[in-house]
């Protein structure tokens, strides 16, 4: 696919050797946001589902994770909860949702299954780069 990158050209930070997590069920969303990282100098992988998201998370070390809220077999949400359950307080990942709309409750909803932040789609480039520098050192 073709991505326009005009729209990406403000991207300065570089997380050179930072690693993500990307879960999102959707292929276009996933392609795009992978390639904004990718420019952004993050290795990244992606899970389709919850269930993929924390096989993933278990094999590696991620110094953050990007989470559609809305995924088949393991939503958003409940996959959050099960990582902070995993992390038991010895550790604390980073997790972004990635919600479909700014709906009221939303953010009340991710801050309470244990994501840290939240950010709408479709996702922007500048706002992605903007969050992640709040969590991630680069
Ligand atoms: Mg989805």
């Amino acid at each position: 696919m073709k991505i326009q990158v005009n729209f990406m050209t403000k991207i300065t930070s570089k997380f050179t050797g930072r690693k993500i997590l990307v879960a999102e069920d959707y292929p276009v969303n996933q392609e795009v946001t992978q390639y904004m990282l990718e420019l952004m100098d993050f290795s990244v992988d992606l899970a389709e589902n919850g269930i993929e998201a924390l096989k993933k998370f278990d094999k590696n070390s991620y110094d953050a994770i990007l989470m559609d809220i809305q995924m088949p077999v393991m939503d958003g949400f409940e996959t959050a909860l099960e990582i902070r359950k995993r992390e038991a307080g010895h550790s604390h990942i980073p997790i972004i949702a990635l919600t479909a709309n700014a709906l009221t409750g939303d953010k009340e909803k991710c801050l309470a299954a244990g994501m840290d932040d939240y950010i709408s789609k479709p996702i922007e480039a500048i706002q992605l780069e903007t969050i992640l520098k709040k969590y991630i050192s680069n």
